[in-house]
This record gives C-alpha cells, structure tokens and sequence, in this order.
C-alpha cells in the first residue's frame, strides 16, 4: 500500500511538471532564473572576507556593520525592441547565449512582463555614459517597448509605461531628470527609443527634463559640446552627440540629424540650464 502511495506521488509530480510545461513556455528558464538569483542570495550572506587586500601586506578583520540594506536603481533606461514582437523579445531575452536582458518588456496592448527584480543588474545599457556615470546597467532598470524602430507606439503601451515609471519614482526616489534613452547614453551605438517616442508628454508626467525656449536668447559665449556634456552627454563624438540630443529633445527634425540650427541651440541652452 505504501509503494502504491509512492507511486501515485510520482506520478503526479510528473504530470504536474509536464502540466506545468506545456501551458508556460517560460517554466524552464523561470527555473533557471530562481537557481541563479539562489545562487548570487547565498554569495551576499557571508561576513564580509578579505578578497580585496593581500594579508601579508595588510591584515584586513572582518568585522560586520549592523546598518545596510540593498543599492538601488538611479536611473531609468527606454529602449525600442527593434523586433517584430513581444514574443520574440521574450525568447531574445531568455536564450542564454544572446547575453541581453530588461527588468520590463511592454507588448504594443499595454501588457508588462516583470523579467528581472529591480535590485538584479540586467544587460541592457551595454558600453554607456552619462555624465560621469559609467556602467549604467549598475545603477538602472531598463524598460523595452515593444515596437521595431520605425512606427509609433500605441496609447495603451505608453499608458502602461508611464503606470510603470510612476511606481518606480516612487519606489526608488529616481530624480525626473534620469528618466533617459539608451540613445542618450549610446550616442553613435544606439538609436533607441525612435524619434516617435512621445518625451514631451512624458516630461509633463514628470519622466525626463523638457524645454521652454519662450524669451531664450542664445548668449555670444556659448559653447553647444559644452552644454551638451552639461546635459550628460559623451561628446566625445560630438556629432553622434547631437544626434542623440536631436531623437530625444527635436524629433520633429528628421532630415537635420547631425547639425544644430538656430532653434536647437536654444533648445540646448535652455536645457543645459535646466540641468545644471
Ligand atoms: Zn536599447
């Protein structure tokens, strides 16, 4: 009778596995990602140890504080998938060997996929700078929206974002003026999130610094890479530079993409004041 109730056991544990598959396709990388964040929960448990000093040089005593909690995201990075839909991202992101990765992956009908807690570092930023802020996958949580570079993005995708980015003010304390774009960040590397995406409006919710260029007169002085590196931009390519100010701040300038006019550089000066 025992053996029976073993049996019986296995077998639904089996079926309930096998259930459990065939209705989530994501079973098997939900797996891998508990096993991996178990993984990197026991590496934080120690005492702190003396990895970083050589004993013999320095004796180093661990010794650990009563006062800490988690870092936490400074920052908000929007990207554009460039894919041809939610479902493809969903596998970009959970291919192992694409090493790319977002904490929220928004589908064009509003739906948000949460893929990574917020204190995990995701792979999203790549090579980037704002600032004198490198490595800004350490201190952001990256969005991607749904959309292929070169359409706009629905009202119902953007009323989830912007649900989305009010929580993680409000959770983290992110100041309104780090709410970027990876193109920000990537001048010359990346062009995302496209001109299409709505900055202004979103700056009205209090996502990202807008401008106000009513009574601006551009002083004799000024200096555009200057304000730009104000802003946070990495001029060191200047024109990849302004192209990237150009897709956030004057998307509506599709044909100058690399030059300044009149126009834009109060917009600049405006706005390197603004985050000074
Ligand atoms: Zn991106």
């Amino acid at each position: 009778m025992r053996v029976f109730a073993g049996q019986l056991l296995f077998v639904i544990t089996i079926c309930a596995f096998v259930y459990s598959c065939a209705h989530n396709p994501y079973a098997k990388t939900n797996k891998k990602y508990k096993k991996q964040s178990k993984q990197l929960a026991k590496s934080l448990r120690p005492l702190p140890n003396q990895l970083l000093l050589d004993s013999a040089i320095m004796p180093v005593y661990a010794v650990g504080t009563t006062n800490f909690d988690l870092r936490k995201p400074n920052f908000v990075i929007i990207h554009h998938t460039a894919q041809n839909s939610c479902e493809q991202t969903l596998k970009t992101f959970t291919l192992e060997r694409t090493k790319v990765s977002a904490h929220y992956v928004i589908c064009k009908d509003g739906t948000i996929h949460h893929m990574l807690n917020d204190y995990l570092r995701a792979w999203q930023a790549g090579i980037s700078k704002w600032g004198n802020f490198t490595d800004i996958n350490s201190s952001s949580i990256g969005i991607e929206l749904d959309n292929n570079g070169s359409e706009p993005f629905p009202e119902t995708q953007i009323t989830s974002l912007v649900k989305l980015l009010d929580t993680l003010k409000r959770n983290y304390s992110i100041p309104t003026a780090n709410f970027i774009g990876h193109a920000d960040v990537a001048p010359g590397r990346k062009n995302d999130p496209s001109a299409f995406f709505p900055w202004q409006s979103l700056a009205q919710r209090g996502f990202g610094l807008w401008y106000d260029t009513t009574a601006v007169v551009v002083p004799e002085y000024f200096n555009a890479p200057q304000a730009l590196r104000i802003i946070g931009y990495n001029v060191k390519d200047t024109l990849a530079a302004i192209h990237s100010f150009k897709i956030h701040f004057v998307p509506q300038d599709t044909l100058a993409k690399r030059t300044l006019t009149a126009d834009d550089k109060k917009i600049l000066f405006d706005l390197s004041r603004r985050y000074q």
